[in-house]
């Protein structure tokens, strides 16, 4: 298909969303949000490839999963409704609150499961999946359980006054009446009243959190009337920002002139090589895990290669590691056993941003942190190198039946929406410090990001570790800005080559 035929069908989508008066509802209970991480999307009418074509999506594209069948999610899109292949799929996390005044927390979807904990009223809690009318959950500390649906409101509860935003009197009467019906923006305050009329008077019927994105229907003075599910009501227009304009004219674009550099990569696992930046391209070969290629460019978290006959391809940033090319044979590291662990896995996701788990960007930096270490001559033991669930102590286990020379946990943190930084613990400084030291100092210097420095850190995986071990803190993935940061395949690489010198660093030095 031609560009302009693309173009057409965009701007018939586009159309037809804003033409919408009522905008597609759906049990809000049952759906969750995702952005499409392909340049087009195909949807089609039934759950694979044969089925026909009832719409394409362009990136970024926000759609509401109803279903999922094998690897194919149903999706409500505008009106619409279609099948399209969840790997394109970003999900984002679904977040509600506790509406009764004290709710069990059990550990499976039944009354009858063991009670493991409980939440009260006016709780955020993060929703990870639904079983019937159970929706399985994580707490702000960390606990992991099923509660019952009935009293759980997406919308948020009318008690939690504090950290909203109000609108400030200047801007009270800027704006005239306007018509934005179906236009969406994104909510920019940390929390947003929603009230049943477009003055500071009018009872507050719901709450918007940061990044929420509603559908305007109407604009009144400085006041625009948005829904958001079931919740309709009237917001400070202040805090609600349009989308960027202009994008499907970006991406219809050549991609940028790719910058030279010198580097080369690695792959970690065996890997799809294509044409282009994105999954929708043609496979050209299949990469093996190993495989070294110069890299000439990237685009957004993909990047392009050299190959052996000299023609260009593209592969995917994270299935690739940093490969140092001159690595400097220094020989610190030529024998030792190194267990790297990737926090976290399998049923427990550790800390949840928006967009990504904690336990899926641990394992990244692991495995190119992996790479980097084998490299230089280094024995690499995994605690898990897949998405599988592992107790603390199976973790130490792992280094002591190793007899390691070092244990590194890899971990992302969780604060506040304004936290930032990198933190290395440690438990018995004589041994330990100096290994954290080295690798806080190589992370920093490597990424520039905020340095909270070296601390003594009471964890089990290295308090009970009798090898020298240090957990690192890679950031704040509740700070929407920093999860954004620390997804990217360049802070992913030079936070392990950061890494990967500090280790280095460590036993030279010794
Ligand atoms: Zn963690």
């Amino acid at each position: 298909m031609g560009l302009k035929s693309i173009k057409l069908i965009i701007a018939l989508m586009m159309i037809f969303t804003l033409l919408q008066s009522h905008p597609f509802s759906v049990d809000a209970v049952s759906t969750q949000s995702a952005t499409v991480q392909a340049d087009i999307l195909n949807v089609r009418s039934a759950p694979n490839v044969k089925a026909s074509i009832v719409g394409k999506l362009k990136r970024n594209a926000k759609v509401e999963i109803l279903s999922q069948q094998n690897n194919w999610s149903q999706i409500s899109f505008g009106k619409n409704k279609g099948w399209a292949s969840s790997q394109y799929l970003k999900k984002q996390n679904l977040y509600g609150y506790i509406t009764a005044t004290s709710l069990n927390i059990r550990s499976d979807a039944s009354d009858k499961s063991k009670k493991i904990g409980s939440v009260s009223k006016g709780t955020k809690v993060a929703i990870l999946k639904t079983k019937g009318s159970w929706y399985y959950i994580q707490t702000d500390k960390k606990v992991n359980g099923w509660i019952s649906a009935k009293f759980v409101s997406l919308s948020a509860s009318k008690q939690e006054e504090n950290k909203t935003a109000t609108p400030s009197k200047e801007s009270q009467n800027t704006n005239t009446s306007k018509n934005v019906n179906g236009k969406e923006f994104y909510v920019k305050a940390t929390s947003l009243n929603v009230r049943s009329e477009p003055s500071m008077s009018g009872k507050i019927i719901g709450k918007l959190l940061s990044n929420d994105i509603v559908k305007a229907l109407e604009v009144k003075g400085s006041w625009t009337k948005i829904q958001k599910g079931s919740l309709q009501g009237w917001a400070a227009s202040q805090y609600l920002s349009s989308e960027k304009m202009g994008t499907e004219e970006e991406s219809e674009k050549p991609s940028p002139e790719p910058i030279q550099t010198e580097e080369s990569i690695k792959l970690v696992k065996d890997a799809n090589i294509r044409t282009g930046p994105d999954t929708t391209y043609p496979v050209v070969i299949m990469g093996k895990a190993g495989t070294v290629y110069k890299k000439v460019g990237s685009n957004n978290n993909w990047f392009e290669i050299l190959l052996e006959n000299g023609t260009k391809a593209w592969v995917a940033g994270w299935l690739t590691a940093p490969v140092t090319n001159s690595t400097p044979s220094l020989g610190g590291l030529k024998g030792k056993t190194i267990v790297l662990d990737a926090g976290h896995g399998g049923r427990d996701p550790g800390a949840l941003g928006k967009f990504n788990m904690e336990k899926d960007l641990t394992l990244m930096t692991t495995l190119k942190v992996a790479s980097l270490l084998k490299n230089a001559g280094a024995k690499v033991i995994l605690t898990r190198s897949d998405d599988t669930y592992l107790s603390l102590q199976a973790r130490v286990n792992v280094s002591h039946s190793n007899n390691a020379d070092a244990f590194i946990s890899f971990h992302y943190n969780a604060g506040t929406n304004k936290s930032s930084g990198i933190i290395t613990f440690y438990y018995k400084e004589s041994k330990e410090k100096a290994l954290a030291d080295y690798i806080q100092k190589g992370i920093i210097s490597n990424t520039g990001m905020k340095d909270l420095g070296t601390r003594f850190g009471n964890f089990h995986v290295i308090r009970e570790n009798k090898k020298p071990a240090v957990l690192i803190e890679l950031g704040f993935i509740s700070n929407p800005d920093e999860e954004k940061r620390v997804a990217e395949q360049d802070y992913q690489n030079k936070a392990a080559k950061g890494i990967f010198e500090g280790i280095q660093q460590f036993f030279v030095k010794k």
